[in-house]
């Protein structure tokens, strides 16, 4: 399955013109996690990224292909945590190579749900997110003890990165920083919603509901989204018939 590939490329277009840095992945390289939320307040942050008023964007992409993600790093797009000196736009997109992809059956849907709530179980020490998944945002209050304990990208990456591969179904993982301005994080929360619709059609897919496209409310989705038809009538069999216009 690689409904999301379009979305890779889509994503890869939006940073052609950006120079990254790139760390490999790391093992025992992630910052300290303190296993639960923590309050950062006002008066003890640095900066925030992805405040209100500044671009922001989150997303997770899902492909079987070793061609689109091949190992396991961090890029940055950017100045680092260190070298930020006030609010700033940000966004965190992840690419994971899964091997569950191709198997076609109704666990699919599940396990991509699984893989992506990783991002709910990572804490790191000063550094506070706040998501609002209905806008495909991200905001993070980053404390000032955490800058001068050198808190880093490539830690805060690595830490992430260590999350999702606990799911063996995580072959590699690569976890993109934006921080630069001049990114068109609209068009990223676009790509955001679109890789949303897209899961989300598994479930209705799977569950063998209506295959007529003619009347399927999800048919706007599909029309946009290479490789949803054809996932439909290959697979959720109970009553699928052919494509009709
Ligand atoms: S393939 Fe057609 S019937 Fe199936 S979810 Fe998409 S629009 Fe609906």
């Amino acid at each position: 399955m690689e409904l999301f590939n379009g979305l890779i490329k889509e994503t890869q277009g939006l940073l052609e013109h950006g120079s990254p840095r790139e760390w490999a992945y790391r093992p025992g390289g992630e910052w300290k996690d303190l296993g639960q939320s923590e309050l950062v307040l006002q008066k003890d942050a640095a900066f925030e990224l992805g405040a209100s008023g500044k671009g922001s964007a989150n997303y997770v992409l899902f492909t079987s292909s070793s061609e689109l993600v091949s190992s396991d790093r961090v890029l940055l797009y950017g100045p680092d945590l260190k070298e930020i000196r006030g609010d700033t736009d940000f966004a965190r997109i992840v690419l994971l190579r899964v091997g569950v992809l191709d198997d076609d059956n109704e666990q699919v849907y599940r396990i991509l749900k699984d893989i992506e709530f990783a991002k709910y179980h990572v804490y790191p020490e000063g550094y506070m997110v706040r998501m609002s998944p209905e806008n495909y945002r991200e905001q993070v209050r980053v404390s000032k003890q955490a800058i001068r304990q050198s808190i880093s990208f490539q830690s805060i990456g690595a830490s992430y990165i260590k999350a999702y591969k606990k799911d063996p179904n995580v072959l590699n993982a690569t976890v993109i920083f934006l921080t630069a301005p001049g990114f068109d994080y609209k068009a990223m929360k676009d790509i955001a919603k679109k890789a949303n619709d897209a899961t989300n059609t598994l479930t209705h897919i799977l569950e063998g509901l209506s295959t007529d496209c003619s009347v399927c409310a999800l048919k706007d989705v599909c029309d946009e989204i290479e490789g949803m038809k054809e996932l439909h009538f290959g697979v959720g069999d109970k009553g699928a018939k052919k494509e009709q216009h």
